[in-house]
């Protein structure tokens, strides 16, 4: 039965939480809260002024979008592109909600519809692009209309230290004040500045409720190689992941533009991006990759906020990003809907050096660049880190956890070595040169290499000369790349980038403290991350099957396939393979709307696949294990919801069973093997009853 969808219009009460829960479930098909939302949504409908920051993917929007259902009057929402406003308001709508935007881009129907739902009192979220602040018919405007609160979305545009600034934003204040209605900011940068900044501006230093929410987003895979032929490190990378979409971050716009045509020529769908375009090409490649199920951006990092994009399923980075923060940033836009996602980034001596001119040379004032050199430090130290790369992540933004089992170094452990005598080598090597060399000529001198310039500088005859040679060039440059990542040496680029020693190097070079290197930094550069499916192999065949279904409703609506459902409600759906509505609603993403525009099309993909004579059995018909196969079809229908019919709908593929028909398991252990440990619990004792009894 469907649940009737209820108005939550005129209430005078602040709803009790049972109600919270209702409107979750039935308009936006949520089973439950994430990590940190309810208490977000609480303070926000109890009328408090709040701060909250949650990592990208955390689910801010609901907190703004759930109380606006909650509560009476139109709240308003600031948000800083017109992209991530039109992509709400859509899916707003497609759960029911009545919502609109104001913005410069809107046709005179949208325009209209906005002022008829504001007369009537039905809309519910009112969109405001920024500029519109600037007038003061707007100020007049939202006076005239019951607004309960304002909600600011990316509310860290205000920060003049920010690249995403908007002007604009310094308007929101004043608004707050004419209005005198409570506001709530949320945003996913964390760092104190900038939130002071946001106190400042936004509640003139008054500090709201502030929520920070953890860091962590365990759906999403870390990985780091070094170069080692990058092109092709980036194209096994996407080949392993055809079909889905990911972004390819790349420090220069050339870069952008190349990248994408080798993808392109080993036959991925993929298209470049970067600052030089033209606005609108730009825009026309939002909006395909909006839109295209499978599409690869490759972009410098002006891709950015308007990627709104939640089943964006990988982000791989082909040079190291400038700081902890941007890499945080740029790999949390992977699996916002929570399915898994996977991230990889490369990093070389290159990328090093290249960062810290960029900071040496910007304008940035002294104190800030120290400031850049840190956070390029915390960066490079993950990209060295010994251990599990997400407790080095977290442990930089102040948290603690176990190792994650969801990294490439939980995957497989490094190998390390003490260092401090190969550091101590190189250390004395720079500094008998008067550090005035690069990584190159001091290898040379470390090795025992008398080259032409190693002759003409009578460096042949340096007491450090040879005392290498138990290493190899390459492991050499291994050495030299974790000395900069470890900030012990710098490039100085007043003298072409000769390796200078810093302070953090004292202490090794006077044998005080030890170094632990990296061992197979060099070989682990061959190592391409393992594919990985969304699903098992039984359910593959299903999920691509759901996701045509999708594909064809999001085109003929015009819209993005994740409007209709996003990947994770998709997998959900071909894990546990809802027979009836019933069994639908109970699927996370499917709210009332949904299920009574989509449920009964996507049932039938699920139940048909199951009804007709499946491919796999016309295969074995008529031999021996045919009626065997049939047996189990039988006895798996049975079980389907579980003994006594209550448990969440499980199934087996045609694949499967075919399996057990031919392979004939005779207990438990074996038909484990066969099945898995989920579907042995449901069907194994039925299974292994009939295979029994066919002798
Ligand atoms: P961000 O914090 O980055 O703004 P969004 O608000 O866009 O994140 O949410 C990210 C994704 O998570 C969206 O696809 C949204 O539908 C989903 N989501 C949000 N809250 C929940 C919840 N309680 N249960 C399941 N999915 C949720
Ligand atoms: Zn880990």
């Amino acid at each position: 039965m469907l649940t009737p969808k209820k108005t939550y219009q005129q209430q005078d009460t602040y709803p009790p939480m049972s109600d919270l829960s209702d409107l979750l479930r039935n308009v936006f098909g949520f089973d439950g809260f994430r990590s940190g939302q309810q208490e977000i949504v609480e303070t926000v409908i109890r009328g408090d002024n709040v701060l909250a920051i949650m990592p990208t993917g955390g689910g801010k929007s609901l907190c703004f979008q759930l109380p606006a259902l909650a509560r009476q009057g139109v709240v308003l929402v600031i948000s800083p592109l017109i992209a991530l406003m039109r992509d709400q308001v859509r899916g707003l709508q497609s759960v029911g909600v009545v919502a609109g935007a104001l913005t410069s881009a809107n046709t005179d129907a949208e325009t209209q519809y906005v002022y008829d739902g504001l007369e009537n009192g039905s809309l519910k979220l009112l969109y405001l692009a920024p500029e519109r602040l600037g007038s003061s018919s707007t100020f007049a405007l939202l006076r005239r209309y019951n607004i309960s609160m304002i909600a600011v979305d990316e509310a860290h545009c205000v920060s003049q230290w920010g690249h995403d600034f908007r002007p604009d934003y310094l308007k929101i204040g004043e608004l707050r004040r004419t209005l005198g209605v409570p506001l709530s900011a949320f945003t996913a940068t964390a760092d104190a500045e900038t939130r002071d900044e946001i106190v400042e501006r936004l509640f003139d230093g008054v500090p709201p409720v502030t929520f920070l929410r953890g860091f962590d987003r365990p759906n999403i895979h870390l990985a780091f190689a070094i170069k080692d032929n990058p092109r092709k490190q980036i194209l096994e990378f996407a080949d392993a992941r055809k079909g889905q979409s990911g972004i390819v971050y790349c420090a220069t716009r050339a870069k952008t533009e190349s990248l994408a045509k080798a993808l392109e020529d080993s036959g991925h769908n993929a298209c470049f991006y970067h600052g030089g375009m033209d606005p609108d090409d730009r825009r026309h490649v939002e909006a395909r990759f909006a839109k295209e199920d499978g599409l690869i951006v490759v972009a410098t990092v002006a891709f950015g906020m308007g990627v709104d994009k939640p089943d964006i399923r990988w982000v791989a980075h082909a040079d190291l990003p400038k700081s902890i923060e941007a890499y945080y940033q740029e790999i949390g836009r992977a699996g916002r809907d929570g399915a898994p996602a996977e991230t990889f980034t490369l990093y070389g001596a290159e990328d090093i050096r290249l960062r810290r001119t960029q900071i040496d040379e910007g304008l940035a004032p002294a104190d800030r660049r120290m400031a850049d050199h840190g956070r390029l430090n915390a960066l490079l130290g993950l990209s060295e880190a010994l251990e599990c790369r997400r407790k080095t992540l977290l442990a930089y933004f102040g948290e603690t956890t176990e190792a994650c089992g969801k990294c490439d170094l939980c995957d497989a452990p490094v190998e390390t070595f003490d260092g401090t005598q190969n550091v101590r080598m190189a250390l004395s090597a720079i500094l008998r040169t008067q550090e005035s060399f690069g990584a190159g000529h001091l290898i040379d001198i470390l090795t025992g290499k008398a080259t032409d310039k190693v002759r003409a500088r009578g460096h042949e005859d340096l007491p450090t000369f040879g005392v290498g040679r138990a290493l190899s060039t390459h492991q050499w440059n291994a050495v030299f790349r974790q000395m900069m990542g470890h900030d012990l040496i710098r490039p100085d680029r007043e003298r072409h980038g000769a390796l200078r020693m810093t302070d953090a190097a004292l202490p090794i070079l006077r044998d005080e403290q030890k170094i632990t290197l990296r061992m197979d930094s060099i070989r682990s550069a061959r190592q391409t991350p393992k594919v990985k499916t969304l699903v098992s192999d039984e359910d593959a065949p299903l999920l691509s099957a759901l996701k045509a279904k999708r594909r064809a409703l999001a085109e003929a609506a015009d819209v993005p396939a994740y409007i209709v459902f996003n990947d994770k409600t998709l997998i959900e759906m071909a894990q546990e393979r809802p027979q009836t509505l019933d069994d639908m609603a109970r699927i996370s993403g499917v709210g009332a709307k949904k299920l009574a525009t989509y449920g009964a099309e996507f049932l039938s993909v699920i139940t048909g696949a199951a009804d007709r004579v499946h491919p796999t059995r016309r295969k074995i018909a008529g031999r021996s294990e045919a009626s065997l196969y049939d047996q189990l079809l039988e006895a798996q229908a049975d079980l389907a919801r579980g003994r006594d019919g209550t448990e969440k709908p499980l199934s087996c593929s045609a694949s499967l069973l075919a399996k057990v028909a031919q392979m004939r398991p005779r207990d438990h252990r074996a038909l484990e093997r066969i099945l898995g440990e989920r579907r042995a619990e449901r069907f194994g004792q039925a299974f292994l009853d009939v295979v029994s009894q066919a002798g």
